[in-house]
């Protein structure tokens, strides 16, 4: 019974076409409630479905508008009788259809139900009356209530992001997971004007494209990234299908899904196979039972089967030698009580049947309950390492027997100076146990004296890399006597240049150390005597000058001519050998100087010997020059040897063409000056460039030029006391240039 079966009714009352009886007759049959009242709302009439429906009877001429007791609106607000829809349309107004309202019982029960009210007019249209038909539509209601409800428990308790979007992008809903998602209160997604908002700028034209279609009325799935309001990404997954509105449209409902772990974890296990397929190794894995599940490309290449041909075969089949087969069984025990395997050096057969050195590292594999399903192992090729090992091996071996071959003694070295190897010549030498290495191996048979100098010596040259030397002396155990030696050692680096290790000698030197003791105190010995000869020879010579000059002064008339010459060659004599003495004398003084060099101006040295040459200047007319001189660290008694010396012999070698002229320079290098002295005399034939330097060594005799060759012997001892060199530039004829150079 609806709208239209009350509008049939009030025709056929209004038309008066049945009679009351029939008409209260077929109204009271009807299983609708229905009632009726005067133009003033009064009740005139309702029947017993209407009774039935509202729990109670009313009273007739006295109730208005409703038979119901208490009506409410849809939303629980309380309805007034008197602005129920039977009222508004008594009083002419329209009452749109579809109206849903509630009403009460006295007995507090409620239920729903739609009215259709139509008015009666009299002829002139005038209201009279109206008539009420009350659907009771509570199970629908109820029925549509449970729908709704269980939806919204559906929704709302899904993980999932359920949304409701209309076809201009509007968000119509979103229920808390998805509001989670995009990390927004439900306000503020609804204050969202266009979903694509929240959808990541490179996926908002397929979004919408998609939600174009499912608005078109197609069912889809596509997947997005989302930017949530605090600028959080989300890999998204959604399922959509289109959804009836209520307004009549067609709109996009969804259920979105976020995938980003699932996209991680994808990556992840990407990224794992990747690094898996590119590693050198061979890396298989397989179940308890020893069934390869998985074989990389390095498993192929090492063992030569492909993964089609691996996987699925065991390993003790594929793999094993038969004489190792037992191995399988043990590791496969130890797995299963989760134990790992780690570097297990063994022997596997490849396809081909050859055998290849592999070490094993196995480790059970769990599932996510953390139960043992199987295990993975990674072999890796030591065919390579193990030659090598072989080679190391030989060639220590070699380096031994070369080592103990050798006269010395040989030790090697870890680059952090523990030493940690001897050869035969150390034990035998020092009879200390063969296990002793590192410091305590060497420190207590050094002597005291030299323990501190030979420990920082060789740790200052650990810390530096440099190669290091080293006198010391080390107790003799044989004859119980200290023994001098020399140590050498010499990192050896790697090809990156690291030091891998220490490689030293210690050569005996205690012979050698003993002659040059002699020689130095012979030396020392020769100097003293030679400086007391020289000094207690000056007296005799003194009175042999003195008394053959008396003896020619006084007595001229009793001697003869043939007496006088040979009073004169005894005088000469005497005079030379006076001078020889000097200059020994002086040479053997000159390293005698022990105290510290001084500073000395060499311009102030130049002085003193030329005011000693001043007579051998005057009478040669030689011209000396000199250009700027500096000071050196020099004693000044030295330095005026060097220079008189020098330019005495620039002008005594003075050639008979051309007066003396003598030049002196000073030149600084780094560390050291250079000297020079230039004359235009004689020159020196080169062949004698070296010999004049030596002791007593003339390339000219006394009657041609006068001199005991000691001159330059003195300034090559001077220069080299300096640590200093001095040498000739010269061609006969054509002058000489002497240098020679003097610390700073
Ligand atoms: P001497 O007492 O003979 O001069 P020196 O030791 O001073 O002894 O010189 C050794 C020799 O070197 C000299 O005999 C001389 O032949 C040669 N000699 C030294 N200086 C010069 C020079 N300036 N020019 C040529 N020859 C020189």
């Amino acid at each position: 019974m609806n709208r239209g079966s009350a509008e049939a009714l009030t025709a056929l009352v209004s038309r008066q076409a049945i009679s009351d009886a029939v008409f209260r007759e077929l109204v009271e049959a009807l299983p609708v409630a229905i009632y009726m009242t005067d133009a003033q709302g009064r009740l005139t009439y309702f029947n017993a479905a209407a009774i039935k429906l509202s729990g109670r009877t009313p009273e007739l001429g006295t109730d208005k508008w409703c038979v119901t007791w208490k009506l409410f609106l849809p939303d629980g607000t309380p309805l007034p009788h008197d602005q129920c829809p039977m009222a508004v349309a008594l009083r002419g107004d329209d009452v749109p259809t579809g109206i849903e309202c509630i009403a009460e019982r006295p007995d507090g029960t409620r239920f729903w139900f739609m009215p259709s009210p139509a008015v009666l007019r009299d002829g002139e249209g005038r209201i009279i009356g109206g008539i009420n038909l009350l659907m009771d539509i509570t199970d629908r209601r109820n029925a549509e209530m449970e729908a709704k409800e269980q939806f919204r428990a559906i929704v709302d308790t899904t993980p999932e992001c359920v949304k409701i979007v209309a076809r201009d992008g509007t968000l119509l809903f979103m229920n808390p997971p998805g509001l989670g998602m995009i990390d927004a209160s439900y306000a503020e997604a609804m204050a969202v004007k266009n979903v694509c908002d929240v959808i990541a700028p490179e996926d908002r034209e397929r979004f919408r494209a998609f939600n174009e279609m499912v608005c078109s009325g197609q069912k889809g799935s596509l997947q997005f990234d989302i930017v949530g309001l605090k600028g959080k990404r989300h890999h998204m997954e959604t399922h959509a299908a289109p959804l009836r509105h209520m307004d009549g449209s067609t709109v996009h409902l969804a259920v979105t899904h976020d995938i980003t772990e699932r996209k991680h974890a994808e990556r992840v296990s990407l990224l794992l196979s990747a690094i898996v397929d590119s590693s050198d190794d061979a890396i298989i894995s397989k179940d308890l039972d020893g069934v390869i599940t998985s074989w990389n490309k390095s498993a192929e290449r090492l063992f030569g089967y492909t993964a089609a041909e691996a996987i699925g075969q065991t390993v003790a089949n594929l793999l094993i030698p038969e004489d190792r087969q037992e191995e399988e069984p043990n590791i496969l025990a130890l797995l299963r009580k989760g134990e790992r395997v780690d570097h297990f050096d063994t022997v596997r057969r490849r396809k081909d049947g050859s055998l290849i050195d592999i070490s094993l590292t196995i480790s059970p594999v769990r599932n996510a309950q953390g139960v043992i399903i199987g295990a993975s192992k990674i072999a890796r090729d030591i065919t390579e390492s193990k030659r090598i090992q072989a080679k190391l091996v030989e060639s220590e071996a070699r380096f031994r027997q070369l080592a103990d071959a050798m006269p010395q003694i040989v030790w090697t070295a870890r680059p952090d100076g523990y030493v940690d190897y001897y050869n035969e010549r150390w034990y035998e030498f020092t009879g200390i146990g063969r296990f002793a290495f590192g410091d305590a191996s060497w420190e207590p048979i050094l002597h005291p004296q030299d323990l501190q100098i030979a420990r920082d010596t060789w740790y200052a040259a650990v810390h530096s890399g440099d190669p290091y030397n080293i006198e010391c002396r080390f107790l003799d155990r044989r004859e119980n006597r200290w023994r001098w030696f020399m140590g050498r050692a010499v990192p050896v680096r790697d090809a990156g240049e690291s030091i891998v290790k220490w490689f030293g000698t210690y050569t005996d030197i205690d012979e050698q150390k003993q002659v040059e003791d002699q020689l130095r105190r012979a030396n020392a010995d020769l100097e003293q005597f030679a400086f007391s000869a020289s000094h207690d020879l000056q007296e005799p010579l003194r009175s042999i000058k003195v008394y053959s000059e008396l003896l020619t002064k006084r007595h001229s008339d009793k001697l003869s001519g043939e007496a006088l010459k040979f009073m004169n060659f005894l005088r000469n004599g005497a005079t030379r050998m006076e001078i020889l003495v000097r200059d020994l004398l002086t040479y053997t003084q000159a390293r005698r100087f022990d105290q510290p060099p001084e500073v000395t101006d060499a311009n102030e040295a130049l002085k003193t010997a030329l005011a000693n040459l001043s007579d051998a200047i005057a009478s040669s007319g030689a011209a000396i020059k000199s250009g700027p001189l500096p000071s050196v660290a020099v004693n000044g008694t030295h330095l005026q040897q060097l220079f008189q010396n020098l330019i005495g012999n620039a002008i005594k070698y003075r050639s008979p063409e051309r007066l003396p002229d003598v030049r002196l320079e000073a030149e600084q290098q780094t560390g050291y000056w250079v000297f020079s002295v230039a004359d235009n005399g004689i020159g020196i034939d080169p062949k004698y460039k070296e010999t004049i330097f030596g002791l007593f060594k003339r390339l000219h005799s006394s009657d041609e030029y006068s001199g005991t060759g000691i001159g330059l012997a003195l300034c090559h001892r001077i220069v080299d006391r300096y640590h200093g060199r001095i040498w000739v530039e010269s061609e006969s004829g054509r002058g000489s240039i002497f240098r020679f150079t003097l610390p700073v």
